[in-house]
């Protein structure tokens, strides 16, 4: 086995994982409950940007950045292009007229 890690996706933790289950998924198990729980709740709620901020925690999909609690996430309409998103902000083209991006939705759950 080759004993591959990665760090814990939720800012409050970042520890580093090594069970393959919590590799692949991106989260320890009791922060992966917390995510898993916070996705449910935005996808109940019906809305678009909520069903997509549930994706991206259910995925993964954030990349930390050495920075806490700032997060750069693949565009989905731009290729190879990263917005970076943190709980106050984020450089999506939502996010610069200040409308609260999918982006800052998912990023405020992995920094609560
Ligand atoms: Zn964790
Ligand atoms: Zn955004």
């Amino acid at each position: 086995m080759r004993g591959e890690t990665r760090r814990c996706l939720r800012a409050s933790c970042r520890r580093i994982l090594r069970a393959p289950a919590s590799v692949a998924w991106g989260y320890g198990p009791r922060c992966w409950s917390r995510v898993e729980k916070a996705a449910l709740v935005l996808e109940r709620s019906g809305s678009a940007p909520a069903g997509k901020a549930a994706t991206l925690l259910r995925e993964a999909t954030p990349v930390p950045t050495p920075l806490p609690g700032v997060y750069q996430i693949p565009s989905r309409s731009e290729e190879g292009r990263l917005w970076t998103a943190d709980r106050y902000g984020c450089n999506c083209p939502a996010g610069r007229v200040s409308a609260l991006c999918y982006h800052r939705v998912a990023v405020e759950i992995l920094v609560a």
